[in-house]
């Protein structure tokens, strides 16, 4: 079945649509980009056509990138000059979008990252739907690569060598509004007026003809002045340093690139992306990097069981136990996905402090970079300090974060279990305690699990869902459900010592204190740890987790 449609809004203008059969998104795997050239082919030859709109037919997601498959598939076996001309393939077709006799037009609504930013970047004009989820972005650099179809070139030359550089060395998508102030979208409009729009936009480029002069203009090397590139370059180059710590090769190689190559013809350019994609293609942190994205995308769509007959449990309203470092990270984090918390804590002030806590967390605007009282006004009604157990009851779902001492976790089960209604799920944050003992006394285990929650919980994605003896099914659906419903990465493993985490992590940090009680020095210890590659040293990390909750855990 094919993967684009052709059609003729107007008797003049062709409109292709992206819609691969039976997929969630589009990915521009190679017999995807050969119809797409078939396509070009017939329309190349056809002199009534007069524009060309490019489309999705999944309603919030335009392309989502190259086949990394088809990578993993080649990495093996594939040569530097292979590498190249794969690239140079790739760039010759989407170059063909602003070489033609038609003006170009990129309508997208939703998800338009990696390849499909390039396709989209090579068209004449781009415009973008209102649809929330409409983002553009170059994420090449997070799988160890940077864009290789154009894309270090041609962005550049349209929105600017600094905005080029901050998009294609961060990895990170601007939103519609954004893309209008980098020049990058001509308008933003709603989806459904966007094929509208885009004949609109090709009505005007007939008589204007100013995609002709920029086509011209985008093909010539970039004029800036050389203190303002060696500024760019010194400046991008300590953020790049500052974000990999030096481990992650692609960032930098992407900045070299484009200084170098924005003196260059877009022709030269080219050639300098694509023989520069070799030196990254395969290498240990490109396949690794791949790796962690498919394990990611895995865990996306795992329910965290082999059956697919269970349905997990509907959580409206959650209980928090304990409202400490984890207590109020766990609080904010489903407050933020607009579930009500009831936040217990049996210390007064404790209490207020992880009120205060999670409502900085849930309050704090990035834009902003600071606190937001829509946010303030939104989301405080959700979140209910409370002093006794019983105002718990009527939760689905209550997760016990209290300190790492399992007589004082079971207490509270035996006094909270009977107060729960039938069908409630009992969980533990415990970091080592074993699920199945804490289960012991409980008179419905199969209705308790873990939920092991990282520190801090609003930046750590991983979340263990851990299975006791007893842990039913429905139990460990709901768990990952409720994780996920959170926009974390749930993962259910065994109860064993430690889990999965603290199991690796445990040998590594004890080995830190045989250092320290051998007299090395905390500094070298924590310089060797960061410059392996940690994102902190392991002292630190001791006093971040709590050297009381770090001792409590190591004697379990
Ligand atoms: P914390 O000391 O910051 O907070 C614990 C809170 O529980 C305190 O506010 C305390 O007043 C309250 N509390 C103690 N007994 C209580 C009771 N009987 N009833 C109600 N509240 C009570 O501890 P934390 O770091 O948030 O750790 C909590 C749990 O999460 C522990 O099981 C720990 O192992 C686990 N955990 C901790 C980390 C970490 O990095 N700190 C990471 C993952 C999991």
């Amino acid at each position: 079945m094919p993967a684009l449609t052709l059609s003729r809004p107007a008797p003049d203008v062709a409109l292709l649509t992206f819609d691969l059969p039976g997929k969630g998104a589009n990915i521009l795997s190679t017999p995807v980009l050969d119809e797409f050239a078939a396509h070009l082919d017939a329309l190349e030859r056809d002199t009534a056509c007069a524009g060309l709109v490019i489309q999705s037919g999944k309603p919030g997601m335009f392309i989502a990138g190259a086949d990394l498959r088809e990578f993993v598939a080649v990495m093996d076996t594939v040569t530097a000059e292979q590498t190249t001309a794969l690239c140079r393939r790739g760039q010759a077709l989407f170059q063909r979008l602003s070489g033609g006799r038609f003006v170009t037009v990129a309508a997208i609504d939703g998800i338009c990252v990696g390849g499909g930013a390039e396709l989209a970047i090579w068209c004449d004009r781009r415009i973008m739907s209102t649809n929330p989820k409409t983002e553009f972005g170059f994420p090449e650099v997070k799988i160890g690569l940077f864009p290789g179809w154009g894309g270090t070139v041609r962005t550049p030359r349209i929105v600017g060598l600094a905005n080029a550089v901050e998009m294609i060395t961060g990895g990170e998508s601007v939103d519609a509004p954004a893309a209008v102030a980098l020049g990058l979208v001509s308008d933003v409009v709603p989806a459904e007026q966007l094929l509208d729009a885009a004949l609109r936009l090709i009505r005007d480029e007939q008589q204007t003809r100013q995609f002709e002069s920029d086509r011209r203009r985008w093909a010539e090397p970039l004029t800036i002045n050389p203190t303002e590139l060696a500024f760019l370059g010194a400046t991008a180059s300590a953020v790049i340093q500052q974000a990999t710590k030096g481990k992650y090769p692609a960032p930098a190689a992407a900045l070299e690139l484009m200084l170098e190559t924005c003196a260059e013809d877009a022709e030269t350019a080219l050639l300098h992306e694509a023989e520069g994609m070799a030196t990254l293609f395969g290498s240990p942190v490109n396949r690794a990097l791949i790796n962690v994205f498919f394990l990611s995308d895995r865990i996306k769509k795992d329910t965290g069981l082999d059956r697919s007959d269970v349905v997990p449990r509907g959580i409206q309203s959650v209980g928090v136990i304990g409202a400490g470092l984890m207590g109020a990270g766990i609080a904010a984090a489903t407050v933020k996905r607009e579930l009500p918390v009831s936040l217990l804590d049996a210390d007064a002030d404790a209490l207020v402090k992880g009120v205060r806590s999670a409502m900085e967390d849930v309050t704090y605007n990035k834009k902003l970079k600071g606190p937001d009282v829509s946010r303030a006004v939104q989301f405080a009604p959700l979140l209910k300090p409370c002093g006794e157990l019983g105002e718990l009851a009527a939760c689905d779902l209550v997760i016990e974060a209290v300190v790492e001492n399992a007589d004082v976790k079971r207490q509270i089960f035996a006094r909270l279990e009977p107060q729960l209604r039938p069908n409630a799920v009992l969980a533990s944050n415990t970091s080592t305690i074993p699920i199945t003992k804490l289960a012991a006394d409980l008179a419905r285990p199969d209705q308790f699990c873990g939920i092991h929650f990282f520190n801090p919980v609003r930046k750590m994605q991983l979340v263990e869902v851990i299975r006791g003896e007893q842990t039913s099914d429905t139990t460990v659906a709901t768990a990952v459900a409720f994780a996920k419903s959170v926009g974390k990465l749930p993962i259910v493993v065994y109860d064993g010592p430690g889990f999965l985490v603290n199991r690796l992590l445990f040998p590594y940090m004890n080995e830190a204190l045989e250092l320290l009680s051998a007299g090395v020095p905390i500094a070298d210890i924590e310089r060797a740890a960061k410059s392996f590659g940690m994102p902190m040293g392991p002292i630190t990390l001791y006093d971040m987790v709590g050297i009381d909750t770090a001792y409590y855990a190591g004697r379990t």
